[in-house]
């Protein structure tokens, strides 16, 4: 018998193939990819005879869950489920799985007496609506009453904020529990399901992920599950769309750097001010922002950095250890400007050129977008003294920026015409460029020429058409990989209280991203 590691939280995928040997296969591959169990979903196989259990034990080269969910797609004939399980306990497979229905059928306790090698899982699927601690607590209990040694509940849940019940749960069962919020709404269940408890972790084979199931090698390479603890902090990306984002790959790692008890996680959030009424626990210590909740997270700060209170939008918000008051932070605005600026010092260093003022100080600032990282850079741009002239394809949105700044907006048609003096700076905060067309560009090659310096906030890809052209006409370039990785470092000070790994964090950007 394979022997179950449990000073390891437990990493497991479930096998669904219609024959053994795709079984053995992917359990191979699941070894491989780092799981340390695998589930062996037997209604998912082709079941033609009971001495297919007896082959996979014999050759199994992990400890095995064996399930057969009498209520699946797949699974049709109670009697094959019930053969199968009965043979799974008699030839004390390390985990026998079954479902609470058939549990209760089979009176486990008399399979119990006589075995002390199998432990069973008794599972439920959860689907009655929005999970409460009560509700589940209920359910535990008389799972419990039946002999159930793990108790597993797949939990149907409509939001993020159904969760935290979830989360209650798994802190406070007395038998080990395994609980799966479904979806993709419920994926931080696996991701944070050990910091709370939690008996077993589900990862996916290869990199397709599987709504809901974060892929084996993120787990390991990622998240590292392994190494949560009670009380490591949690953060997330606050977001919807969000699986795109590579902030976990970024700050997971960071963290690690910095030998800081911290996990990124993603968080698919619809109804942010409800998301921040739900999540109240101080294990959730700050949150990055993401498309389309810059603007309502703000409301739901206690406190709003001045800055960001004047852009209009926070990416950052941490709970304050001290009293758990929200507070909101704008970290684009600091990276995208610091970033524009030190690349036209350097531009004056070599000419030999120094001033002690801003180097936009006096320059005429065109910007191009009046979305979130629009009203970024405008902000900053004015407090560093530039004269702001704004160009969005809605044309009111760009007057109300500048009236906000003090600028000026002109129709979107005018710009490749805009053309008061030579050397000014030019910063595309349109989504145009971005991919997949990254064919596209916000202004045409030969209008490039008045400017001394371009930045494109887009980063993918990360050498626009824009940032090609406007180096081809010997402009200096700044590009989005720029802004993105000094508002990162932005975040981490703020996620941390201390110095961000910058060397680390860049070169990790630059080399993976
Ligand atoms: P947003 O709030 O949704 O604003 C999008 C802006 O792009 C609006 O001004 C919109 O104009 C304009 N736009 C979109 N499609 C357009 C098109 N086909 N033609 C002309 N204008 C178009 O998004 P955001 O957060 O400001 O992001 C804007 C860009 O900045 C994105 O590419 C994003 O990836 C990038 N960004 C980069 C960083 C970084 O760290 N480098 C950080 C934040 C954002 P309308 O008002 O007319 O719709």
């Amino acid at each position: 018998m394979v022997a179950v590691d449990h000073n390891h939280v437990l990493l497991c995928t479930q096998l669904e193939c219609k024959t053994m040997e795709e079984m053995l296969t992917s359990m191979d591959q699941a070894k491989a990819e780092g799981a340390n169990i695998v589930e062996f979903c037997f209604d998912s196989m082709n079941f033609t005879n009971i001495s297919q259990v007896d082959y996979l034990i014999n050759r199994k080269a992990l400890p095995a869950i064996f399930s057969y969910r009498f209520n699946s797609p797949h699974g049709e004939c109670k009697s094959n489920c019930i053969q199968v399980l009965k043979r799974a306990l008699d030839l004390e497979a390390e985990f026998v799985e079954m479902d609470y229905e058939v549990a209760s059928e089979m009176s486990i306790g008399e399979y119990k007496y006589n075995r002390s090698r199998s432990k069973v899982i008794v599972s439920s699927y959860v689907n009655d609506g929005k999970p409460s601690t009560e509700k589940l607590g209920d359910l535990i209990a008389s799972m419990q009453s039946i002999g159930a040694d793990v108790i597993k509940l797949e939990i149907a849940v409509d939001s993020i904020n159904d969760l935290p019940p979830i989360f209650q749960m798994l802190t406070l069962c007395q038998v080990p529990l395994i609980a799966i919020a479904v979806g993709s709404r419920g994926l931080i269940s696996q991701l944070l399901g050990p910091k709370f408890g939690g008996f077993l972790v589900y990862g996916s084979l290869g990199s397709k992920s599987v709504a809901g199931f974060p892929t084996l090698s993120s787990l390991r390479q990622v998240y590292k599950v392994e190494n949560l603890k009670a009380d490591t902090k949690v953060f997330g990306l606050v977001s919807n769309p969000v699986g795109h984002s590579k902030g976990p790959i970024l700050h997971n790692h960071a963290f690690r750097h910095a030998r800081y008890n911290g996990i990124y996680v993603p968080m698919l959030v619809d109804d942010v001010k409800e998301f921040f009424k739900t999540y109240t626990a101080t294990d959730f210590a700050g949150f990055s922002v993401g498309i389309p909740h810059k603007e309502a997270a703000m409301a739901c700060c206690d406190e709003v950095h001045p800055l960001a209170k004047s852009i209009g939008a926070v990416n950052t918000i941490i709970r304050r250890p001290m009293d758990g008051k929200l507070i909101g932070y704008n970290t684009d605005c600091d990276a995208s400007i610091s970033a524009i600026e030190d690349a036209l010092r350097e531009r004056q260093v070599c000419k030999g050129v120094a001033s002690d003022t801003s180097p936009l100080a006096g320059k005429i600032f065109v910007l191009v977008g009046a979305g979130g990282a629009g009203r970024a850079l405008a902000f900053g741009a004015k407090n560093k003294g530039a004269r702001v002239v704004i160009f969005n394809r809605n044309y009111e949105r760009a007057q109300a920026l500048a009236h906000a700044v003090s600028g000026e907006a002109l129709p979107y048609e005018c710009l490749h015409k805009f053309y008061p003096e030579n050397g000014m700076i030019f910063a595309n905060a349109s989504a145009i460029g971005m991919e997949p067309n990254s064919n596209e560009s916000p202004l045409p090659k030969d209008a490039l020429k008045a400017y001394e310096l371009v930045f494109d906030a887009v980063y993918t890809p990360r050498n626009t058409r824009l940032l090609q052209e406007a180096k081809d006409v010997g402009a200096c370039v700044v590009s989005g990989i720029e802004m993105f990785i000094r508002q990162a470092l932005g975040q981490f000070r703020l996620f941390t209280g201390g110095l961000a790994p910058e060397v680390y964090m860049r070169n990790l950007v630059l080399e993976q991203f």
